[in-house]
């Protein structure tokens, strides 16, 4: 298949990112650019890399077939993190594909099992909107459920794909390297990134966000020189020197003004203001509302800015 760019194309047409690694747009929220998942076909296997939300199950399900595969012949679903918006349907689509089973990291395992937990911290985040943004929460059967390891090759859709444990976003995260096409799978910690821009966001949520840690992770993600990042946000970079320099500036960036904005008293309202302002004239092309819609749907500001806060008072650093 040819490659005509490398990212999904409009109206969630999948793009083909390497032969046989196809990039889906899941249109969050009616808006294209914003949560991508990567179908990887092979071997008479089909695999998935990152769910969605539930409610974008249908954009899913719709790229799968436009590709000519069903949702119900995917054998094996890994999952970079156990964020809603990487891994929301992965319990929906369990119960309807037969034949599939799920791999995360261990720690991020039994809040797919039983979300409790993980619905309860979300909602405190994202009150009303819970529905409208993630859709139903269906919890995963354990007896479909692999552990990935640290290092280990796991065969998904044709393709061998190395687990890097990369904590920092998440303390539960795993990046997924193929090293045969050089196409890195970094999830959230290869940072957020709006097509045709050059600023890269650090998705820094509560409550596990770990600057040093995700520094680390980044050397990680280095050291096996990715050909190319095919980002959750957004779609596919082959500048990843630069890329990851940017990420590497921006994780301080953030960490700075959160220091200099937020006090032991303070809430975190004026931190998202910085943090917005930070974005918006980080790289001139994102100053254009579209991209920071994608933005602040990708990686909104005020839970960024609740993240930092979290972190700053948990190393003592607020007072
Ligand atoms: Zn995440």
């Amino acid at each position: 298949m040819t490659t005509r760019n490398q990212s999904p194309g409009p109206e969630g047409e999948p793009v083909s990112v390497f032969t046989g690694i196809h990039a889906l747009d899941l249109g969050f929220m009616g808006t294209d650019g914003v949560i991508a998942a990567y179908l990887l076909a092979g071997d008479d296997e089909l695999a998935l890399i990152e769910t969605g939300p539930s409610s974008t199950r249908s954009a899913l399900e719709a790229g799968i077939g436009a590709l000519g595969y069903r949702l119900r012949d995917l054998s094996r679903i890994i999952v970079t993190h156990i964020h809603f918006d990487h891994a929301g349907a992965a319990g929906s689509i369990l119960r309807d594909c037969p034949d599939a089973r799920l791999s995360v990291h261990p720690v991020g395992l039994p809040h797919l099992v039983d979300p409790t937990r993980l619905v309860a911290s979300a909602t405190r985040i994202y009150g009303d909107r819970m529905d409208e943004l993630w859709g139903s929460i269906i919890p995963v059967p354990d007896d479909r459920v692999d552990v990935l390891k640290d290092g280990e090759t796991v065969r998904a859709g044709g393709r061998h794909l190395r687990v890097l444990f990369t904590p920092g976003h998440a303390a539960h995260h795993a990046a997924l390297f193929d090293e045969s096409s050089g196409t890195l799978f970094s999830g959230d910690v290869g940072g957020v990134r709006i097509q045709g821009t050059g600023f890269v966001s650090p998705p820094t949520p509560p409550p596990e966000f770990d600057r040093d840690a995700w520094r680390s992770s980044v050397r990680v993600m280095r050291d096996v020189r990715p050909a190319r990042l095919a980002l959750s946000h957004f779609g596919v970079f082959p500048d990843v020197d630069a890329h990851f320099d940017r990420l590497e500036r921006a994780l301080d960036d953030v960490t700075r003004i959160a220091r200099e904005t937020l006090t032991a008293e303070s809430d975190t309202t004026l931190l998202t203001e910085r943090l917005l302002a930070y974005a918006g004239k980080s790289d001139g092309r994102m100053s254009n509302d579209a991209t920071m819609r994608r933005l602040e749907l990708a990686n909104p500001a005020f839970m960024g800015a609740l993240g930092l806060h979290r972190y700053l008072r948990k190393r003592g650093e607020l007072g």
